[in-house]
């Protein structure tokens, strides 16, 4: 495809969005299972950098003024086991609602394969791009406010990243092996909602803390171990894909775009291992921070990525080879509904109250585009990936911890390594018992309590199978 011809794809796949007849909710798919004896893999990376003066995490931090070090894209394509399978990480804050999508179609261009086999996910840094399509025309329309999204720079990255995947399926290379290992992260996350002694939240420990009280209180419910899941060409290791849920930041809002210590600790795992593609996805980390042991110093980022990278060599030392003899791909589409405490009408007079704080304006114009997604019908995939009696499940938005640890839980004879930071429209997903603790994450989650219940069994279906 050229570029003119990519460019119009990807405006007709921007303005075909939100179709509803496109979108019907599907009933869950389990693909069947393939013998993947010609399992192959194309791992595939590009520059998913914004451009100087660009947004950042919704618009309400400085934007971009300075480039520390890159923000990537990188994801595999598995073809020879059905259509092809594609898994991408970008290093930004969201990708949301119509944007998702049209990373999804795009991506399942590129490959030759189906939206619904492609999954997106961001490693959720915060002086990056929060891209929702709607949210940014929301506030181009009502003016004298920052943009949210440079939409110029979304289609020159995601056509970069088409290119990167139609040139990878050129040369895929035979998978044989797959491994799996796990390694516990020294003093890296911590439960962000410290709660009161009559079951209400009294403080947030966020990424970063000076607070020592902060510092002392105990970790709280984390998941401590980073999983990995390799694949091989023989004894050849071609990719490796990291796991851990923890917000991914040590010190933001500064406009300095970088990887932060997750992306930091994987690039460098990297540069050990040139000949293997290192990935690293976020898990469910909506209520997982590092302030229990960050005070937000330039110093505490080298630790962080030192513990971080300490965790990923520990984790590959556990890998033991195993040969592939099975594989399947298994979705779930949900259509969790918004919290009716949400009034457009309303949400649209603040956008444009010119007295409100950017924060105030910019914030719920992600609100909107939830409710006139939800209102398109554009379902959310869930999907996971099983090879042998390994499971990459995979979860959108920020989704609390508990549902990672309830999927672990929901099949025990497997290994589950959770990627979250799906599609981002929802925004938190807090557990049912979250929403009465109250907090920050409960205040930002356009969905209703309702949203455990369909997350739950959507994800159920996807790992064990429809109920
Ligand atoms: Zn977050």
């Amino acid at each position: 495809m050229s570029s003119v011809d990519r460019r119009a794809f990807l405006q007709s796949a921007i303005a075909g969005l939100g179709a509803a007849t496109l979108w019907k909710l599907q009933p869950a798919s389990a693909a069947p299972q393939s013998d993947a004896k010609n399992l192959k893999i194309a791992t595939f990376k590009f520059d998913a950098t914004p451009p100087i003066g660009h947004g950042c995490c919704g618009g309400w931090i400085k934007p971009i003024e300075v480039v520390d070090d890159p923000m990537e894209g990188l994801g595999f394509v598995l073809l020879g086991a059905g259509p092809p399978i594609v898994v991408c990480v970008v290093d930004w804050t969201g990708i949301l609602n119509e944007a998702h999508v049209a990373w999804r179609k795009a991506l399942a261009e590129a490959a030759g394969t189906t939206p619904d086999r492609v999954s997106v996910h961001c490693v959720h840094q915060h002086n990056a791009p929060m891209a929702c399509i709607e949210a940014e025309k929301l506030v181009t329309k009502l003016g004298n406010l920052p943009h949210l999204l440079d939409l110029v720079f979304f289609e020159k990255c995601l056509a970069g990243a088409c290119r990167a995947v139609a040139e990878a399926i050129q040369s895929p290379q035979p998978v044989t092996h797959i491994a799996h290992g796990e390694g516990k992260v020294e003093k890296v996350a911590g439960n962000r909602r410290i709660m009161g002694p009559d079951g209400k939240l009294i403080a947030m420990r966020g990424s970063a803390s000076k607070d020592p009280q902060h510092h002392a209180l105990p970790e709280g419910l984390i998941d401590p171990n980073l999983k990995t899941v390799a694949f091989y060409n023989g004894d050849r290791k071609l990719a490796a894909c990291h796991y851990y849920a923890c917000h991914p930041m040590s010190y933001y809002g500064d406009g300095r775009a970088t990887a932060d210590f997750c992306g930091l600790a994987r690039r460098r795992r990297q540069v050990d291992e040139p000949g293997c593609l290192h990935l690293y996805f976020n898990g469910c980390g909506g209520n997982i921070a590092a302030g229990k042991y960050n005070d937000g110093s330039q110093e505490a980022r080298l630790v962080l990525t030192q513990r971080i990278y300490d965790g990923i060599v520990l984790s590959e030392k556990n890998l033991a080879r195993e040969a592939v003899t099975s594989l399947r791909w298994a979705t779930q589409d949900v259509l969790p509904q918004t919290d009716p405490k949400y009034d457009v009408g309303r949400i649209l007079a603040q956008i444009a109250d010119k007295t409100q704080s950017v924060a105030n304006r910019n914030r719920p114009a992600y609100t909107v585009s939830w409710i006139r997604r939800c209102e398109k019908k554009i379902p959310i995939t869930l999907s996971a990936l099983h090879i042998n009696r390994t499971s990459l499940v995979h979860f959108p938005a920020e989704s609390f911890i508990e549902y990672q640890l309830r999927a672990q839980q929901m099949a025990p004879d497997r290994f589950v390594a959770c990627a979250a930071y799906g599609d981002g429209g929802p925004w938190y997903i807090p557990t049912a018992e979250a929403y009465p603790q109250g907090g920050y994450e409960v205040s930002v989650a356009w969905c209703g309590p309702g949203i455990d219940d369909v997350l739950t069994q959507g994800i159920r279906s996807v790992l064990v199978g429809p109920a």
